[in-house]
């Protein structure tokens, strides 16, 4: 049986741009994909670039995709990912949002982002289509948006190009285990050999990883995205609000893509079809309609689902799992893992070369949940 220097489970946009990385290093490396390449949250999010609002821990592999992949990353792999660096305007009215709002550009300045809050007349300037209701908002002009199915497919194809092969509709059981070492994985039909193992395949990693008694912390949590009729491009900047209850851009040709939360979304949902719930779409088109009035007369053509992979403390784990050499972790992305995947891609694959990686990714431990002495 062929033996891979990497088996990396799971080929959502983080496990093909660890695969690209891995290729990079001149491993040979294989990609185990239960269903479709990006099938899962990689093609169905919302494409927010966003450096801003990140929580304290996760805000340097932010900052560090921003800086340092994002802007090349069209050239590096050949395609065009619509990555547009317009800025993010999260949006508030009320003295309640300003609050929230100013803690978040206090966080972000601390730790040396370009952002700042800003009231009435600037955002206006900025996005003259928002409603004269919005009083303040923070404005971080290094966000951006990106398209996330181009994006994952963008990874797949360089790394095909450099060598790496993927399966497709394999589903991966297991964890190998030989004379206590990674020997590589079972699928439900097939076994693959490797001595390195990266799991990458969101929520359901915490099942793979349970055959080796690794406990992973996640719950699944159903969220939604809708797209409209294309219009004239009205604005490039990704919105957001200090509620949280939407967040979208304006698409290259046009159509609105928007995401949200109605506050009531259902967890570990049963249903292995990712559906759309009825009660969704018009509670996002409510909140998007009370920043932005003017879209008010817009068609919605097509709403979908996808699954969360969230953690307990919302912050991602990005690990080597101490007590079993060789075997990586990178999951629980919790709804935000789109905007740093192209770090976390490099990051990993560092790890699993045995390479220092450029970031300390102490605070994504996946042993961090457990009593510690
Ligand atoms: C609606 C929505 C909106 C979002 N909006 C944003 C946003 O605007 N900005 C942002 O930064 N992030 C956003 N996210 C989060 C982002 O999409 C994810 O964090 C990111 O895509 C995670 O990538 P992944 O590769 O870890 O997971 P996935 O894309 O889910 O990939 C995991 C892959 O593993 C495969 N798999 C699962 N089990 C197995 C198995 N047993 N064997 C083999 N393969 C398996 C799956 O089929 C899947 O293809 C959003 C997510 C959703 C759902």
């Amino acid at each position: 049986m062929k033996k891979y220097d990497v088996i990396i489970v799971g080929a959502g946009v983080i496990g093909s741009a660890a695969a690209y990385n891995l290729a990079k290093k001149n491993l040979d490396v294989l990609v185990l994909e239960k269903e479709e390449i990006g099938i899962g949250g990689s093609s169905r999010n919302g494409g927010g670039v966003r450096q801003s609002a990140r929580k304290a821990e996760e805000l340097p592999l932010a900052i560090y995709a921003v800086n340092n992949i994002w802007p090349n990353l069209e050239k590096e792999l050949g395609v065009n990912i619509e990555y547009h660096q317009e800025g993010n305007l999260r949006l508030g009215k009320t003295e309640a949002h300003r609050q929230i709002l100013a803690d978040i550009v206090a966080q972000g300045q601390a730790q040396g982002l370009e952002l700042e809050l800003i009231k009435r007349d600037e955002i206006k300037k900025i996005c003259p289509y928002i409603s004269d209701e919005v009083q303040y908002a923070s404005y971080c002009p290094t966000d951006g948006h990106a398209n996330p199915m181009k994006t994952t497919l963008a990874y797949y194809k360089k790394a095909l190009e450099l060598g790496v092969k993927f399966i497709t509709g394999e589903e991966v059981t297991s964890v190998l285990i030989k004379e206590g070492k990674i020997a590589g994985v079972k699928t439900k039909t097939d076994s693959y050999s490797s001595q390195k193992v990266i799991l990458a395949a969101g929520y359901e990693s915490k099942f793979i990883a349970d055959s080796l008694g690794i406990e992973i912390p996640m719950r699944k949590l159903l969220v939604e995205v809708l797209v409209t009729e294309p219009r004239e491009l009205m604005f490039d900047q990704m919105i957001g609000t200090a509620g949280s209850d939407f967040y979208g851009h304006q698409s290259e040709h046009g159509s609105f893509v928007f995401g949200g939360m109605t506050g009531n979304e259902p967890y570990q949902f049963d249903q292995k079809r990712r559906v759309t719930l009825k009660r969704t779409a018009p509670s996002i088109s409510r909140a998007i309609l009370n920043y932005f009035p003017l879209l008010k007369d817009l068609n919605v053509i097509r709403t979908w689902s996808g699954f969360l992979d969230q953690t307990p403390d919302h912050l991602p784990i990005i690990s080597r799992v101490e007590e079993i050499d060789n075997f990586y972790l990178a999951c629980g992305f919790s709804g935000h893992g789109f905007g740093i995947a192209p770090a976390v891609g490099e990051l990993i694959a560092d790890l699993a070369a045995e390479e220092d990686p450029a970031l300390n990714l102490s605070s994504f431990k996946y042993d961090r949940f457990h009593p510690k002495s």
